[in-house]
C-alpha cells in the first residue's frame, strides 16, 4: 500500500488537517485513535477470513482502515465528513481495489448497501460519541446481524450495552443487544490515545452472534413492545408503565394485572429488575 502515514503522530495528523485546511467538528465525534495496541485489539477481534466483506463506520482519515486492507478484506467505508472522503479517496487507499467508500451519513446510507451487498461478514467502527448507540440500535432492529461486531465507544454507552437486569444501567438498548449477540468488553482507551483527546473514556465491545436468538423470531416484534412500554418512564413501576403503555390500551386493566400475577411479577418491581426469561413469561402470560 503506497500511503505511508503515521496514524499515531498527533502531530503528523495535525500538520495533514492544516494542510488540508480543515477544523475537526463535535458534532461528528472527530477523535483519531492513536494507539496501534488499540486498532490491533480491534482487528484481532473480527477474526474473519481474507477476502471477507466488511464495514467500517467513520473511517475518518483511516487508521483502522489501513490495518483491515493489510489483513485483505474487501472494506466498506461509511464516512460523513467529505474532506476526509477526499483523503480517503484521493490519497489514502486512491488505488486500493478492496475498498469502497460511501460518502454521507451511514444512519442514511446503510440501507441501500445492505440491500445491494447483503449483510457483510463483521462490522466495527470507532464510533462518533453521539451517533453510536443509534448506528448500533438500527443495526439491530434491521435484524443485520454479522458474526461479530467490534465497537469503540463512549464508556457510557458500552456499560448500558453490556448492563445485566438489576443494575443502573440495564436500559432497552442491554435487551436488544442481548437478544442476539453476547457483548464483552475488550479493552479500555483512555482519551490521551485519541487526538484531540475526548473529554470520556472509551471502551471497546465485542459482539459475538448467538447460535439462537433468545427471542423467537415471531415474537420479536410483541416483546420489543412490551419492553418500550416498561421503560417509559424508568422511576415508574411495571404495572403504571404498561397500564399507560400501547399493551395496557390492547389489553386493559384487569388482563395486564393478571399477566403480571401470572408470570410472577411484582406489581410495585421497576422494568429494570426484569430480564428477558421473566419478560418472556409475562409475554406468555399475555398470549403472545
Ligand atoms: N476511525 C477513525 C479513527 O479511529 O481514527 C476516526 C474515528 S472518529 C471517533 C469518528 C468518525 O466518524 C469521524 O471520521 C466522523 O467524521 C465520522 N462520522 C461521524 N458521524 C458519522 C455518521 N453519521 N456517518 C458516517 N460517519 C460519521
Amino acid at each position: 500500500m503506497a500511503w505511508d502515514f503515521r496514524y499515531e503522530s498527533a502531530k503528523v495528523i495535525a500538520e495533514l488537517l492544516e494542510e488540508q485546511g480543515f477544523s475537526l467538528s463535535k458534532k461528528f465525534g472527530q477523535n483519531f485513535l492513536l494507539s496501534k495496541h488499540a486498532v490491533h485489539t480491534i482487528v484481532d477481534a473480527l477474526k474473519v477470513a481474507p477476502n471477507s466483506r466488511l464495514w467500517e463506520i467513520g473511517p475518518g482519515i483511516g487508521a483502522l482502515t489501513i490495518e483491515l486492507l493489510r489483513q485483505d478484506l474487501q472494506v466498506t467505508a461509511f464516512e460523513i465528513d467529505h474532506g476526509f472522503c477526499r483523503i480517503l479517496r484521493e490519497r489514502a487507499f486512491k488505488d486500493e481495489p478492496n475498498f469502497l467508500l460511501v460518502e454521507g451519513d451511514f444512519l442514511k446510507t446503510w440501507n441501500d448497501i445492505h440491500v445491494a451487498q447483503g449483510t457483510p461478514a463483521a462490522i466495527c467502527g470507532n464510533l462518533p460519541y453521539n451517533v453510536g448507540s443509534i448506528c448500533i440500535a438500527k443495526l439491530l432492529e434491521a435484524q443485520c446481524l454479522p458474526a461479530v461486531m467490534v465497537f469503540t465507544l463512549q464508556t457510557e454507552v458500552a456499560d448500558r450495552l453490556m448492563a445485566k437486569a438489576g443494575s443502573k444501567q440495564y436500559a432497552p438498548l442491554s435487551i436488544l443487544s442481548s437478544i442476539d449477540y453476547s457483548v464483552t468488553k475488550l479493552c479500555s482507551i483512555p482519551s490521551s490515545q485519541f487526538f484531540p483527546p475526548p473529554r470520556v473514556e472509551s471502551t471497546v465491545v465485542q459482539f459475538q452472534l448467538l447460535s439462537q436468538p433468545k427471542v423467537e423470531p415471531e415474537r420479536r416484534k410483541d416483546f420489543l413492545t412490551l419492553v418500550d412500554d416498561m421503560f417509559t418512564q424508568r422511576r415508574k413501576t411495571v404495572r403504571n408503565n404498561l397500564l399507560a403503555g400501547s399493551m395496557g390500551k390492547l389489553f386493559g386493566k384487569e388482563q395486564i394485572l393478571a399477566a403480571l400475577d401470572n408470570a410472577e411479577i411484582d406489581h410495585s418491581a421497576r422494568a429494570e429488575m426484569l430480564d428477558i426469561p421473566v419478560l418472556l413469561r409475562l409475554l406468555g402470560a399475555l398470549n403472545l
